[in-house]
């Protein structure tokens, strides 16, 4: 019983179902209610009228085009069915009503608010405007009708202290039903903006980071140095420092113990590197075992330091319980200074790698001109 009822709700309200349809649903709901209490209260008021009957009969309206967008096979048949529920309610019943429950004593100009809203929530295109079109000068028309000719209303009912009631259930019902379309459509502009911004982050993760190790990627690599030479350039920082890592005999790793156990050494590797750096700092995957930590605000000493650090770092922690022995890394740092660009700074910090290699690895080498600073000559 109550899976059939959530079965029913999931098919005409379940976040597959479309916003005009899910309207309505809603919206012919609203209409539903609101014109059985006016028959219970015309029946309470012991006024049984001519509008009572108009009543029923767009009661039944409504459930008949219930079943009918129910068992809609396509979407266009669906959206006919809906034309023609506005129509049959905005352009038939309602104007019907007016002339029938008192004019305007009764609460039915509140009911045409109702007609306006729903026809601009259900209808697209020439199909919106063409009804709303009619639905205006229909109840424009009535109105001055039942204004120049109040016999076309009193010939079926004078209301008397009645209205009260009726007028007061009007604006209720006016009430509950603009509210309820306004709550339907909040509630879904929300969910759709969680769904979207989640997806915008997980582009973003996608397009900025790389999938094995979660650093950074080679194009955001590029991105942020080019940024922070903008900001030296304009004076908004002093310096900063790259550091190019690679890891050492990594073709062996793979060949002596398996791809999948040479790419959880890439990982925890690159933990290390984010575990030492600083907020400012990133860490970047450039190639395959290779790795770019870039420092704003870092000089060279500063730079050789932590690229020595997390060298030392690297050679005492175990990158992988499958590796019998030390995985080791070396490093080339290398300093902007003006007159570098991207490439060449790359470039520069590449060449302090290739010597840290051919120096016997397991090692940093960083100096940008010939001479190298005090602190360099730590592994003579
Ligand atoms: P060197 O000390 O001179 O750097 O020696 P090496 O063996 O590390 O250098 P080489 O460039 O010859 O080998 C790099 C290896 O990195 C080869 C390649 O199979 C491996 N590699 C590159 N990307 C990945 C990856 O995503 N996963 C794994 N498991 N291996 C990778
Ligand atoms: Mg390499
Ligand atoms: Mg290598």
């Amino acid at each position: 019983m109550i899976d059939n009822i959530v079965k029913r709700y999931n098919k005409r309200f379940g976040p597959k179902v479309s916003l005009s349809t899910r309207f309505f649903y809603s919206s012919s709901y609203i209409c539903l209610v609101g014109f059985l209490t006016n028959i219970a209260l015309s029946l309470a008021l012991k006024l049984p009228f001519a509008g009572t009957y108009i009543y029923i009969l767009a009661c039944f309206f409504i459930v008949f085009i219930n079943l009918f967008v129910d068992n809609a096979r396509t979407e266009k048949d669906r959206q006919d069915i809906i034309l023609a529920f506005c129509v049959g309610v905005n352009i038939v019943f309602l104007p019907m009503l007016y002339l029938t429950s008192g004019g305007i004593h009764s609460a039915i100009p509140l009911y045409f608010i109702i007609g306006i809203v729903i026809s601009i929530l259900l209808l697209n295109g020439s199909r919106l405007v063409v009804v709303l079109t009619i639905e205006i000068i229909m109840y424009c028309t009535i109105f001055i009708l039942s204004y120049i000719e109040p016999k076309t209303v009193t010939h079926f009912i004078t209301i008397g202290d009645e209205r009260f009631y009726i007028v007061a259930l009007g604006c209720v019902l006016t009430g509950f039903a603009i509210g309820s379309v306004l709550r339907i459509m909040a509630s879904r502009f929300e969910a759709e903006r969680k769904k979207a911004s989640n997806l915008v982050t997980k582009l973003e993760d996608l397009t900025t980071h790389d999938m094995l190790t979660g650093a950074y990627n080679r194009r955001f690599l590029i991105s942020y140095i080019e940024d922070c030479i903008e900001r030296v350039e304009s004076g908004c920082l002093d310096s900063f420092s790259i550091i190019i890592y690679d890891l050492d005999h990594f073709k062996n790793v793979n060949d002596t113990y398996g791809h999948l156990t040479g790419d959880e050494v890439l990982k925890s590797f690159s933990n290390v590197l984010r575990s030492i750096m600083r907020s400012s700092d990133i860490v970047a995957r450039y190639g395959g075992e290779e790795f770019i930590v870039v420092m704003p605000t870092a000089n060279d000493v500063a730079a050789f330091r932590r690229a020595e650090q997390i060298r030392s770092k690297v050679e005492t922690t175990t990158l992988s319980d499958d590796i019998k022995g030390r995985v080791t890394v070396s490093g080339g740092v290398a300093t902007y200074d003006s007159s570098l660009t991207v490439e060449k700074l790359i470039e520069i910090a590449d060449k302090n790698l290739y010597l840290a290699k051919e120096q016997g690895r397991n090692r940093i080498i960083g100096r940008n001109g010939e001479e190298p600073p005090v602190c360099y000559s730590i592994y003579s």
